[in-house]
């Protein structure tokens, strides 16, 4: 076997192929590299590793002939330019941090990557850094500084924000799998749009030591690659107690890739998914849906009661309120993380400035797009003395009771299922108002709110002129109940193959 004839494989096949020696790291890292350059008009990638790359795999493969084990060791990944990495820039792509050098790896990196102090390492290559909007703000990957990325399905269209690059780098199949970070869906809603595969765990579970800090209260990491099996494997690496993050869970994870087999209880062969209340939220299926996501969500839930699973009609009245809530709560916490941007401690500084205001004022205005400046001063706004009972505190109040509403709704059922995105991915330049951005994030900011795991799975396509552009399947689970969400996802996966379609590249 050679590197060619695992073109496009997942990552268990790179794995197996790796551990049985068909194929060396070296030739799967020069493989992606050259795909990387051949498809660089997709505009995924910030930075590409390229020698570094070759030599992490050279190091992989000597472990590996040394009797190293570890099943991830040597496989290619890509990391969201929002990690922090010792030997390459770490951007957010902004302006601000252009050109940055982080002195540590993220926790996250480490640990798929080559380890730190205390962790052990996946072992895995890291080929570069992806292309996002400009400090995950965005669900478009229109709002990065450095150019758009586009959606390999249909480089008209949007691949979704704001972890669009690593979305549209495991669907171009540039890498087999890919970081990313959701703060109200920016794993979600790019994946579903690409047509891959991605889940945001339960808040807490991974480390945001070292990403680089949009809304604290909300940031979460989480893998994308092309299958929930891959998925599994990633987060199993990925997740884990940090100290060096205060709100990092200290709790003994699952076997996630165990759990994506192991039989439910009341489950059969026919009928894996016995037993399993997946409950639809009557706020998911209504106004605003397109037609064609609805139709395509629809197929896929048939498809999850042929499985064995039983649908109920649950609940969830505060759905509307997330988007207020969250475009309050969202941006005051981002005024405040970034105002360390100042051209002293981190980031640009103004060439020319009189006095140590203007030098602020400048470096700022020069340093940060619009987007970004928009939220700064809604943040600083709902925070204000005047504002912060009238906006800050309501919007609190309001996060409070979208999770009672999961509560209660869990009470009916063991998972929800609903549409990621209202609609399939739009053409670049379509939605010049933010506002009509902000409400493309109607079905994934809730479980963002309550810090709950959701993932996004492809379930099939739009219709007509959409019909390149994929749809993704949410699936939100109660807190920690990742093995579960993986589980459903990988049994559905495995009657499906809406996962293994790939763009014509
Ligand atoms: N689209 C949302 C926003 O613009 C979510 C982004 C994210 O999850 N990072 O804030």
């Amino acid at each position: 076997m050679s590197a060619a004839d695992l073109h496009g494989a997942d990552l268990r096949t790179l794995s197996a192929a790796l551990a049985a020696r068909q194929v060396s790291s070296r030739e799967l890292v020069q493989q992606c590299l050259q795909r990387i350059g051949q498809h660089a008009a997709l505009g995924a990638f910030l930075h590409v590793a390229d020698e570094a790359a070759l030599a992490a795999a050279d190091a992989a493969d000597a472990a590996r002939a040394a009797g190293d084990t570890r099943p991830l060791l040597g496989v290619p990944l890509a990391h969201k330019d929002v990690f922090v990495t010792r030997d390459m820039p770490a951007t957010a792509a902004s302006r601000m941090l252009d050109g940055y050098l982080s002195p540590f790896d993220a926790t996250v990196v480490a640990r798929l990557g080559a380890g730190a102090d205390g962790v052990t390492g996946a072992g895995m290559v890291t080929l570069g850094k992806t292309n996002m909007d400009e400090f995950a703000m965005g669900s478009a990957n229109e709002n990065s500084a450095f150019g758009v990325v586009r959606n390999p399905w249909d480089t008209a269209a949007i691949p979704g924000g704001s972890s669009g690059g690593s979305a549209a780098a495991v669907a171009a199949r540039l890498v087999p799998a890919a970081t990313g970070t959701d703060t109200g869906g920016s794993i979600r809603q790019p994946a579903a749009m690409c047509g891959v595969t991605g889940i945001k765990p339960t808040y807490g579970l991974c480390s945001r030591y070292g990403m680089i800090a949009f809304a604290s209260s909300l940031d979460q990491a989480g893998p994308i690659a092309q299958t929930a099996y891959d998925c599994a494997l990633l987060l199993q690496h990925m997740a884990g107690f940090d100290p060096r993050d205060a709100t990092s869970v200290d709790r003994p994870l699952p076997d996630l890739v165990a759990a994506l087999d192991a039989p439910l209880p009341g489950a059969s062969a026919a009928k894996p998914l016995a037993g399993l209340r997946i409950g639809l939220p009557r706020e998911y299926f209504g106004d605003g849906l397109a037609t064609e996501v609805g139709n395509a969500v629809r197929d896929a839930l048939r498809e999850f009661e042929r499985l064995g699973a039983t649908l109920v009609d649950v609940s969830l009245p505060r759905t509307e309120l997330s988007i207020p809530a969250y475009y309050i709560i969202a941006p005051a916490e981002a005024s405040s993380n970034l105002s360390r941007y100042d051209g002293v401690r981190y980031g640009h500084r103004t060439a020319h400035y009189r006095d140590l205001a203007e030098m602020y004022g400048k470096s700022r205005a020069e340093g940060f797009g619009a987007e970004v400046k928009r939220r700064i001063m809604i943040g600083t706004y709902v925070l204000s003395h005047g504002y912060y009972d009238a906006y800050y505190l309501q919007a609190q109040k309001i996060r409070r009771l979208i999770a009672d509403d999961f509560r209660a709704a869990f009470g009916q059922c063991d998972l929800i299922a609903g549409p990621v995105s209202p609609t399939v991915a739009w053409n670049l330049g379509d939605k010049a108002d933010p506002l009509a951005n902000y409400l493309a994030d109607i079905y994934t900011l809730s479980a963002s709110l309550a810090g709950l795991p959701g993932m996004s799975l492809p379930c099939g396509f739009g219709q007509a002129d959409h019909a390149r552009r994929p749809v993704g399947l949410q699936l939100i689970g109660p807190h920690f109940a990742e093995a579960r969400l993986l589980h459903a996802a990988h049994q559905f996966q495995q009657a499906t193959d809406w996962h293994r379609r790939v763009p014509a590249l």
